[in-house]
């Protein structure tokens, strides 16, 4: 059994609720200490440019020099920080979910038996509006993703029916998501053949049926 299971063990539904939000709530809080620590941290690298920058006047190394090596450690940085998964990410761009008017219809009841809701075993960021509503689910150990199952699907997939439990308060990639030319999922949509590597590209135990 996890430690999670330990915590909530006995805990009612509701309860459960309860503790996640204050949970949610003090990263929220964490996130946006860190977002003030990054206030300072440019105050430091202005200092660091002035003195660059001196230096350069000085003869004493160029700015061709400076920015050719700072390209090469900059995404030497960029790497490590996205494989540590550091720093919290929001939907880019962000839309009011509520007045989203792009909504993709898809006849989804008659793919299900094919896809087996696929497109549920998607990563995205969320928004501000999904956070601070706080309905949609994200990922603690990656802010502010969708929150996932140990399966891989979302956590708000109703595991039996294939529908969505927060239907009318899901995300905006939820509602704009468009399948049809995604050959991650359909290597062709209009014939029913899901893309063969499916299950490799997700990762999962869930079998689905190849044409
Ligand atoms: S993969 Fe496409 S057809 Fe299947 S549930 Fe998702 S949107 Fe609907
Ligand atoms: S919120 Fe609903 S529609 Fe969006 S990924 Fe989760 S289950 Fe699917």
């Amino acid at each position: 059994m996890s430690s999670t299971a330990g915590i909530t063990e006995g805990l009612s539904g509701k309860e459960r609720m309860e503790l996640r939000a204050e949970v949610a709530g003090g990263l929220r809080y964490a996130h946006r200490r860190a977002s003030a620590n990054t206030g300072k941290l440019l105050e430091v690298a202005s200092f660091a440019y002035a003195a660059i920058e001196l230096l350069a006047e000085k003869g004493l190394l160029t700015i061709e020099e400076l920015d050719g090596r700072k390209k090469v450690v900059a995404e030497r940085l960029m790497k490590k920080y996205t494989a540590d998964g550091m720093g919290a990410a929001y939907q880019d761009p962000e839309f009011d979910k509520y007045t989203f008017d792009r909504t993709v219809e898809i006849d989804c009841d008659s793919r299900l038996p094919l896809c087996k809701a696929a497109c549920c075993r998607l990563r995205f960021a969320l928004s501000r509006q999904d956070v601070e509503e706080g309905i949609v689910q994200w990922e603690f150990r990656h802010p502010y993703f969708i929150a996932h199952r140990a399966d891989g699907y979302c956590r708000h997939l109703d595991a039996a029916k294939l529908s969505c439990s927060i239907h009318a308060n899901r995300a905006v990639p939820c509602r704009a998501y468009d399948c049809r030319n995604d050959k991650r999922i359909w290597s062709d949509f209009d014939n029913g053949c899901i893309n063969p590597d499916i299950d490799e590209l997700f990762n999962a135990e869930t079998q689905l049926e190849h044409c």
